[in-house]
């Protein structure tokens, strides 16, 4: 059942008279966790009420103008584990309002973290909060770099979600997919197996056996380094103490410099019921069912990546989404060559449309659409999974407190240096900005870690890789043709077709294509992308020469790509923009892009 929260003015110690200065919100609201529900005045200064937990507004107890006290209850929550999405306002069309500048509630908490009875502190050079991606690495960077070093982390596994609840699981099963969808696509060579028998417990267990292999090896690595873990849930008290809150009470934490690497969480849809049916992306890698008829909300790369592995286990797929292509990121014609390969999957894609409302009965949940290409009915699913964003937890950790700047929507603004406004305070990772890779999360923690230690260390955001790793996978990186079309950039780009490749039509990919995009002008790799198995691997190359400054003729003779091999595709496409690919036939020469010009 539903938690309802009573939420009341609290006790700031102001003997004043209080009254309400504003009613923000009205009964059936959609609320997230420190929006502000009421503000309260007194002589001094104005109180935002918050809500303490994400969920709908039931009931509003107090109008504008009315005398209150503390302890007064002025709304009542219905507590939701779903969010409202960022960009969707509250029912009433009013926008959330902006959290607190100046808050009396956290004036009067801070007021309060002086107080006496406080529980005993332990002390560190440099505390990481949060042992993802970012926060260990960024621990481990440290320590390295001679530095007195404990990380906090609220579950027991190291890893954050990349390794317990994302990336790896997901690759562990996207793996056992495209091998599966490999032995199938064996009998137009004559090899043929039986439909594959699918033991759930037994392919839940080894994908939990590959994430224990991982988190367990991350714990011996700290223990090597003497970084100390504390398990428990962090706020802020001050900007040199953190007070840490487990099942075995709590404990206060006193740190020179601090790395917050506290990530994000799933955001959830609120009209969709609480129901086992309908998951999220940590849900639907439990793998708790087969369904029949699956829809996913949101065509992103996380939706997509799960959409294939439910497919392989049998499911048909209908997707859902607000904007007009699946998989945003690389350019049109990449992201066409997976709808392709994928189309046989997907029994519907919505697109301009949205889900609006569903309700679950025995039968199954009922999703009702809105858009472009809505069904008429309600349609009704086995298994729904909700990709639609990730919000990050800036608001969950009292940042205020320690100074630390946040913004509306959770991220923790950095500079290169990955400094927060709070100079000893650095911020890595999901909770630092997008993109909301596991890749951008670590680099950054190394760099905290050094620029904390005095080093010169630099984040350059701007040649981060993209990946889906669908079947087949789809990787780009720096400017795209797209981009450069927007900014009305002069390029040359080179598709490289990969039904000339001698092994992708060995290995029967001769549907994938490498494309590198050129400055007209200089001659300088400004980014690519690939489309086809192994993409994710090979997009480095792609990285390494834009960042070197390569031109065509270094990536292109410079470079020697065995043969045969995918990765050649790079060399051949170099080859290919200064007119020379003696693997395709005769093309146009480009003047601007000669070898030696
Ligand atoms: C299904 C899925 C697949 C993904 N696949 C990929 C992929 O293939 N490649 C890729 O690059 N990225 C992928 N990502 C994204 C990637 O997982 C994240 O970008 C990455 O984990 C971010 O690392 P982080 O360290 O910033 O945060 P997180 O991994 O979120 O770690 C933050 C940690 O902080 C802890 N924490 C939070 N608040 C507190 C607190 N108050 N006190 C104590 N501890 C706290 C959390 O428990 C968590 O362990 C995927 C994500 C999902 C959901």
């Amino acid at each position: 059942m539903a938690r309802l929260h009573e939420v009341t003015v609290p006790d700031v110690g102001d003997k004043g008279d209080l009254s309400v200065a504003e009613v923000h919100v009205k009964p059936g609201d959609a609320v997230w966790a420190d929006d502000t529900l009421v503000t309260v005045e007194s002589g001094k200064a104005a109180l935002d009420v918050p809500a303490p937990v994400d969920g709908a507004v039931v009931e509003v107890r107090v109008a504008p103008g009315e005398a209150v006290a503390a302890g007064h209850v002025v709304a009542v929550i219905e507590e939701s584990l779903e969010q409202r999405p960022k960009s969707q306002p509250l029912r009433g069309g009013a926008l959330p309002s902006a959290p607190p500048r100046f808050s009396l509630f956290a004036a009067f908490a801070a007021t309060q973290s002086k107080a006496p009875a406080q529980p005993e502190e332990i002390e560190c050079e440099m505390l990481v909060l949060g042992g993802g991606p970012g926060g260990y690495s960024a621990a481990f960077r440290a320590a390295d770099l001679g530095m007195d070093t404990l990380l906090v982390e609220r579950h027991a596994a190291l890893g954050g979600v990349c390794l317990n609840v994302g990336c790896i699981p997901s690759k562990a099963l996207l793996h056992l997919s495209a091998a599966m969808e490999e032995a199938n696509g064996l009998a137009g060579a004559g090899i043929r197996f039986h439909p594959p028998e699918i033991d759930l417990a037994a392919l839940r267990a080894h994908k939990d056996k590959v994430v224990g292999q991982l988190t367990g090896g991350l714990a011996g690595m700290a223990r090597a380094r003497k970084v100390r873990i504390v398990n428990g849930s962090g706020r802020f008290r001050d900007a040199h103490c953190l007070e840490v809150e487990s099942a075995e009470g709590r404990q206060a934490i006193r740190f020179r410099k601090c790395i917050i690497a506290a990530g994000s969480h799933p955001i959830h849809l609120p009209f969709l019921p609480k129901d086992e049916r309908i998951v999220d992306s940590s849900g639907a890698l439990e793998l708790r069912r087969r369904p029949r008829r699956m829809l996913v909300i949101g065509g992103g790369i996380v939706g997509l990546e799960m959409a294939t592995v439910y497919s392989a286990l049998g499911a048909r797929l209908d997707v859902v989404e607000m904007q007009d292509c699946l998989m945003p990121g690389p350019d049109r014609d990449l992201a066409r060559i997976w709808e392709v390969r994928n189309r046989h999957r997907f029994d519907n894609i919505m697109l301009r449309t949205r889900s609006v409302a569903a309700h679950a009965d025995e039968e199954g949940v009922w999703v009702r659409f809105e858009g472009d290409m809505a069904p008429a009915d309600a349609q009704r699913y086995d298994l729904i999974l909700q990709s639609v964003g990730r919000k990050p937890n800036g608001q969950r950790l009292d940042a205020e407190r320690a100074g630390v700047a946040v913004s509306e929507t959770g991220f923790i603004p950095v500079n290169a240096r990955m400094a927060t406004n709070v100079p000893h305070i650095y911020a890595v990772g999901d909770i630092a900005g997008l993109p909301m890779l596991a890749h951008k999360a670590v680099h950054q923690g190394h760099v905290a870690a050094e620029a904390a230690a005095g080093m010169a260390s630099r984040h350059d955001d701007s040649l981060i890789p993209g990946v889906a790793y669908t079947l087949p996978e789809v990787a780009w990186v720096g400017l795209s043709e797209d981009e450069a079309r927007r900014q009305d950039m002069a390029v040359e780009v080179a598709r490289f077709p990969w039904s000339a490749s001698g092994r992708a039509i060995a290995n029967g990919a001769e549907y994938g294509m490498t494309k590198l995009i050129f400055e007209r002008a200089g001659g300088r790799l400004l980014g690519g992308a690939i489309a086809g198995p192994g993409a994710g691997d090979m997009i480095g190359e792609i990285a390494l020469a834009v960042s070197r400054g390569c031109d065509a003729a270094a990536i292109g003779r410079d470079i020697h790509h065995p043969h045969p091999t995918l990765g050649e595709t790079m060399g051949l496409a170099a080859d290919l923009a200064h007119g020379s690919c003696t693997d395709l036939p005769p093309q146009r020469k480009s003047q601007s892009l000669r070898y030696g010009a």
